[in-house]
């Protein structure tokens, strides 16, 4: 099977203990209708990084957060990674609202997908995919008619562990089965037999062990299209790209 890579765009403010969850944040939500987003200092540099590491690089979908269009800053370099010919952009919200642990609301998480994907497609043209995942991996069943109502046609939010049966309130069996039905195809991300292997876990004690194992193990294969193809879903974030002064590098195999 080939591997899909994708980049989140993330910020340090969308980190949910900052902002976008309705308890675990410091900084208030009251709607998703974020305005003035600047990047961070540490995000510049990172993407600079990041746009090194894709210059000749595998094909890379990246999942953007709307409201980032504000930045000129980060604009600039986002518009170098649209020229690349193996770069692709898909969305990740607009503010980076942890969904799920609001209360359902579906009109105004309609309206967020609507606006978001509008940004952004406009933003990207033809670079542009209408694919979701969601902020924090906050996903539940109610999104997913709203995600067909959008247009969007794949989902990659499923973190199918034990460690995080509780934040999908429920099981994320029952997130699959719901996407499904809406006819969206639903790429969940790698897990390993202790849990998660991507996004954070690559940097988690112990789960990074395990993790860098598995992306080489998956990854001797590179495709861009999650939609034909049954790809295993390799996600990190551009922020990680500041590690190692810059030079780190996402754990794929050595052909790549
Ligand atoms: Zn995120």
């Amino acid at each position: 099977m080939s591997a899909w890579l994708s980049v989140d765009s993330d910020d340090l403010i969308h980190l949910p203990s900052n902002r976008g969850h309705p308890n675990r944040s410091s900084i208030p939500m009251p709607t998703w209708k974020t305005e003035g987003y600047q990047a961070s200092q540490q995000l510049l540099e990172a993407t600079d990084s990041f746009i090194q590491w894709v210059d000749g690089g595998p094909s890379v979908t990246i999942f953007l957060i709307a409201e980032q269009l504000d930045c000129p800053e980060l604009t600039k370099r986002l518009q170098v990674l649209l020229q690349k010919p193996n770069v692709l952009f898909a969305c990740h919200g607009w503010g980076h609202r942890c969904w799920s642990a609001w209360p359902e609301n579906i009109e105004e998480f309609s309206e967020m997908l609507v606006a978001a994907r509008d940004r952004i497609s406009a933003f990207a043209g033809d670079s542009w995919r209408p694919w979701f995942r969601a902020p924090g991996g906050y996903v539940a069943p109610w999104m997913s008619a709203p995600l067909a109502a959008a247009g969007f046609r794949l989902d990659s939010s499923v973190n199918p562990s034990r460690w995080v049966v509780r934040k999908m309130r429920g099981h994320w069996n029952r997130v699959i089965q719901s996407m499904e039905q809406s006819g969206i195809i639903e790429r969940p991300w790698l897990t390993t037999i202790l849990g998660p292997a991507c996004g954070p876990a690559l940097r988690i004690y112990p789960f990074a062990l395990l993790a860098s194992r598995a992306w080489k193990r998956h990854s001797t294969q590179i495709s861009n299209d999650p939609e034909s193809t049954n790809v295993t879903a390799l996600y990190w974030h551009i922020l990680d790209h500041r590690r190692n002064s810059g030079k780190w590098k996402p754990p794929l195999s050595k052909s790549k």
